[in-house]
């Protein structure tokens, strides 16, 4: 059965743990912790009742708003929209500022699971991103193959560009007529006959940027290495981005025509960084290229086409159309102008489409050469003219019946767009949401590491291994680790790896700290690496799952018997030890003998339902399967309550 972990529902509620608790209780599991893990169908019933919870608040405020509009209609309504209740507000963040996340929002991502929850085979709604990441591996019949989507990742002045251009040259070179008369932010090439799309953005932020909203639109990375200059810092970072999308990566080391290039030297540092290349046993492929002459450019296309191969990368050409935006621009002239790689079907000329937003009918379409034509198919890069406003990258597009629902839809995004933004919800959080109840809690701590020099991140690498070595339920997955102080690239792997960046000696400036309260990504910053090891391993036991043991929590007396035909007989009685708790497994004794055993359904304190009654309170106790009470039953409790796990000495260094 999935679990799912009460501290990480409520973060992604948006409520604090110990309101969740208390909503928990309402749907009668109590005695546990924030670490507690609870099923599946618990996690639903709980969200079900918040949301109705939800709605109850604001449909009452939204009532006491009108009053008070009524009675003084200068009074600002919107100060009433979020009352108080046991739905309490999330503080968002770490420092500084705290935006706040109230009913409204809560309902809206109950709302929102709900949708995805019962409909998952139609098309999810803008606010629950879809990973548009390429379909691969077994394809229907309707299926075809697809070419490859290439981003060109790599440090600085190590030749991106240079490559880009080459290629694209090249390409325009052995074309029958024209040049590129625009670039729309892609390029594509054809080699032995099979088409290659490039991303023209090159570099890992915009790459992880896209896929922090939940767009991978790369299907393979070229790391451009340059051969005199070597493995630089950030070769290391792209890595890593590579590395956390899941995608290949292809080395091409390149200026190997300049005097000082050291191709051997680039592959001895790449196996640092775990990029164990072939002839050394390994799988990585690396090239030797120089984009400035062209030379080995033939074999790194040919290299792409085999790794695509393998991929089995493939598209459904008859299915509706749906994109990635991969860039967007407003020209003086024609307007707004949004790049996308058509995933599925084909995008025409006349067409209605809507891309968070923005919406609109499609006035012209450009190929990547900036050529006019009248439709795009699957896996091609396409330059779509005609769109109300440019919407961001990452951005799904999909053909819309008619530009009135187009409209709707594009408003409606708008709107809950800048809730958002106001309420600092990350999207990424509902995606997960969704993920943990559908598929329970999986158990990866994802770790970011950064650290000042090699000798330090090394150590702390290997001591987290150990700890996850004596922690086998738990997988410490180290998505990147790098020296140098922790970025704002750092913070965006992050989000999109749903990892906690950790820092030793390092700093973390403030705007990097603002960009990662924002997104929600923890950042810690340490200075001792026992330190370190000691909140991993705190966090990775609250990630396991809990140990229960049932423990005696207390004892009644029955005093009297009410009857109540539509409920069934309430016993009134007294706590004389402990306290008794709605949900608890119950004995009834009458003398020695055991009368009863079950559960306690339902415990009133004076007309009020309660989770619990301590002693010496009266209390009214009632079970649904049973209505055998006499006066002078003593009545036991006992609930499961977690038990604290012994911690495992961790090595430190
Ligand atoms: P980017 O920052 O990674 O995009 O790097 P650029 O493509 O702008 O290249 C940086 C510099 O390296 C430019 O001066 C290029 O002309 C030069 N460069 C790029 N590739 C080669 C190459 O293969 N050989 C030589 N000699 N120079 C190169």
């Amino acid at each position: 059965m999935a679990t799912v972990r009460v501290f990480s529902l409520a973060k992604k509620l948006g409520l604090r743990s110990e309101a969740l608790i208390a909503a928990l209780e309402h749907v009668g599991v109590t005695g546990i912790t924030a670490a507690a893990a609870i099923e599946e169908a618990t996690a639903q019933a709980v969200v079900e009742l918040l949301a109705e919870q939800a709605k109850h608040a604001r449909e009452e405020a939204e009532a006491k708003a009108a009053e008070e509009a009524a009675a003084a209609p200068a009074a600002a309504p919107e100060a009433a929209a979020e009352p108080e209740g046991w739905v309490e507000e999330r503080r968002v963040g770490r420092r500084g500022s705290e935006p706040v996340v109230g009913i409204a929002e809560l309902e809206r991502h109950v709302r929102e699971l709900q949708q995805a929850e019962t409909k998952p085979g139609q098309e999810t709604t803008y606010a629950l991103p879809q990973e548009a990441r390429r379909q691969r591996g077994e394809r229907p019949e309707t299926a075809i193959a697809a070419p490859p989507i290439v981003t060109i990742l790599g440090h600085v002045d190590h030749g991106k560009t240079t490559l880009l251009d080459t290629l694209r040259d090249t390409a325009v070179a052995a074309g029958e007529h024209g040049g590129i008369t625009q670039h729309i932010g892609a390029s594509e090439l054809e080699h032995d006959g099979k088409r290659i799309v490039f991303i023209d953005t090159p570099g890992h932020k915009a790459f992880t940027a896209m896929r922090a909203r939940g767009a991978q639109v790369t299907d393979i990375a070229v790391l451009v290495v340059a051969a005199n200059d070597g493995v630089m810092p950030q070769t290391i970072e792209a890595i890593g981005h590579a590395r956390a999308a899941g995608v290949p990566i292809i080395v091409a080391v390149n200026k190997i025509d300049l005097p000082d290039a050291d191709p051997t030297r680039v592959k001895q540092q790449l196996l640092e960084h775990q990029i164990v290349t072939e002839e050394w046993g390994g799988q990585e492929i690396v090239v030797e290229i120089s984009a400035l002459t062209g030379d080995g450019l033939d074999t790194l296309l040919d290299t792409i086409l085999l790794v695509a191969e393998m991929e089995q990368l493939w598209v459904e050409p008859e299915a509706p159309f749906s994109g990635v935006v991969i860039e967007a621009s407003v020209d003086s002239a024609q307007g707004a102008l949004a790049t996308v790689l058509v995933r599925s079907g084909s995008v025409k000329v006349g067409e209605v489409v809507w891309a968070g937003g923005a919406y609109g009918r499609v006035r012209r379409l450009r190929d990547w050469r900036g050529r006019s034509v009248k439709e795009m198919e699957a896996g091609r890069p396409v330059s779509i003219v005609g769109l109300s406003e440019p919407p961001e990258a990452g951005e799904i597009v999909r053909a819309v019946g008619t530009p009135k629902e187009a409209r709707a839809l594009a408003e409606d995004y708008r709107v809950q767009a800048r809730q958002r933004e106001l309420r600092g919800v990350a999207e990424v959080q509902l995606q997960e949401l969704y993920r943990g109840l559908n598929l329970g809690e999986t158990k990866s701590l994802n770790l970011v590491l950064k650290a000042d020099v090699s000798g330090t991140l090394q150590a702390l690498e290997t001591s987290l291994m150990e700890l996850s070595k004596v922690l086998p339920e738990v997988e410490v997955d180290i998505v990147a680790s790098a020296i140098g102080d922790v970025t704002e690239s750092d913070v965006v792997l992050a989000v999109a790896s749903g990892a906690i960046v950790i820092g030793y000696n390092v700093l973390a400036e403030d705007h990097v700290l603002r960009v990662a309260a924002d997104d929600r990504v923890e950042v810690r910053i340490y200075n001792v690496i026992y330190q370190i090891l000691e909140d991993i391993e705190k966090a990775a036991m609250g990630m396991l799952e809990p140990i229960y043991e049932e423990q005696f929590i207390g004892r009644a007396m029955v005093l009297q018997l009410f009857r109540i035909s539509r409920l069934g007989v309430i016993a009134g009685s007294r706590v004389t030890d402990g306290k008794m708790q709605r949900g608890a497994r119950i004995e009834v004794k009458r003398g020695d003998e055991v009368v009863y055993d079950g559960k306690l359904t339902s415990l009133r304190h004076i007309k009020d339902d309660v989770p619990t009654v301590e002693a010496p309170n009266e209390c009214g106790l009632l079970v649904s399967d049973w209505r055998g009470w006499q006066e002078s039953d003593t009545v036991e409790a006992y609930a499961q309550v977690e038990v604290e796990r012994k911690p495992v000495a961790v090595a430190a260094e």
